[in-house]
């Protein structure tokens, strides 16, 4: 498919196929200003036909608005798969959340991407593709990208995917494509510590987040099947390892459960693991999951607990709750279609 193209393939792929070099160019261009192949205005049609078996067909299916301007988009592709995408508007400008795989193997009981297991990996370019989609529908062009901000917090685990997740980094940070700025792109992940020491090594600016939610690693174990593999002193040794490569602060992700991780006892323990360290702690009320009886922390809760780490010198926000009313939580959307698809 063209969209897992970087330019430079792209040139090849017109080389291969006796095309102009100027043709591959036009393909690459028209792609990254997420045109369908009938859009496209300056190339004939017996090219079309001939490039029509490799030109990417996924496409936005359904949005849905939220009261606070968040849309969230199905996206489909050709095998009838298909994931959620997010878009938030904030002041500086707008943020995109995408999928990298359809559903998800890691099991997280508050998750909803994960209740079916995972379908497949979504490829770079169907990772990319979200992205153009988007931008095109808020009217941007290559020249007036729409999109400021990336975050890969969609269904999925990026470091799962890892070497179709970094050739998507390569080919929205291209000059040529989206030309995003690697500092505006976020990777969040549930701790593959192999994967996170691999990923330092690609030298990325981009941010690493790590969803931790739990103090202790008994905790984690019950909530985060990761947490059987690697234990949370090996996750926060990769994370100083890749600020340490990187110089890029680290964040934590910490989604509030009600008697599960709120503890006083909490508080300690995650103030004590995160002493000295150059990162930021995001405090995330649960988005219940009606499938999963876990129930979420209250805002004002989450504030508390946010204030004690404070106090404690750990720095700490609660994160802003976006697009409830639209099952803004991961995989929530997915699932409720795939539900009525019966
Ligand atoms: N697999 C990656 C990225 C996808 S999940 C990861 O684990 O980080 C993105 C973030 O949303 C994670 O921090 C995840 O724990 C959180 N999340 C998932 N379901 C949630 C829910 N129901 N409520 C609040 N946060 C949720």
């Amino acid at each position: 498919m063209l969209a897992d193209y970087s330019y430079d393939e792209m040139k090849l792929y017109a080389k291969v196929k006796n095309l102009p070099l100027f043709r591959g160019e036009q393909i690459f261009d028209a792609i990254s200003a997420g045109k369908t192949l009938d859009e496209i205005t300056n190339i004939p049609k017996a090219l079309k036909e001939q490039i029509e078996e490799d030109y990417p067909r996924y496409k936005i299916e359904e949005v849905f608005e939220s009261k606070d301007g968040t849309k969230k988009y199905i996206i489909s592709y050709p095998d009838g798969n298909i994931v959620e995408s997010v878009l938030m508007k904030y002041k500086y400008g707008y943020t995109v959340c995408l999928s990298t795989q359809v559903g998800c193997r890691m099991g997280c009981k508050f998750c909803a991407s994960t209740l079916n297991g995972l379908a497949r990996n979504l490829s770079a370019g169907e990772i990319l593709g979200q992205a153009l989609l988007i931008n095109r529908e808020l009217g941007g062009s290559k020249k007036n990208r729409m999109i400021t901000n990336i975050v890969l917090m969609g269904s999925g685990e990026p470091l799962d995917n890892f070497e179709n997740v970094c050739k998507f980094i390569d080919l929205v940070t291209s000059q040529r494509g989206l030309n995003v700025s690697q500092r505006n792109i976020s990777l969040s992940t549930c701790g593959l510590v192999d994967k996170i020491d691999e990923l330092a090594k690609k030298n990325y600016n981009i941010t690493l987040t790590i969803s931790l939610h739990s103090t202790t690693d008994e905790r984690r174990k019950e909530i985060m099947p990761i947490a059987n593999k690697f234990s949370i002193k090996e996750i926060i040794g990769a994370c100083k390892r890749y600020y340490d490569k990187t110089g890029r602060r680290i964040y934590f992700e910490y989604t509030l459960i009600k008697g599960v991780n709120d503890s006083e006892q909490d508080i300690l323990r995650l103030s004590n693991m995160l002493k000295g360290f150059n990162c930021h702690v995001n405090i995330i009320p649960l988005n219940s999951v009606k499938e999963r009886n876990l129930i979420g922390s209250s805002r004002l809760e989450a504030y508390k607990f946010a204030e004690k780490l404070n106090e404690k010198k750990i720095s700490a926000t609660v994160r802003r709750t976006m697009g409830e009313d639209i099952e803004g939580a991961c995989g929530q959307l997915r699932n409720k279609i795939l539900k009525n698809r019966g």
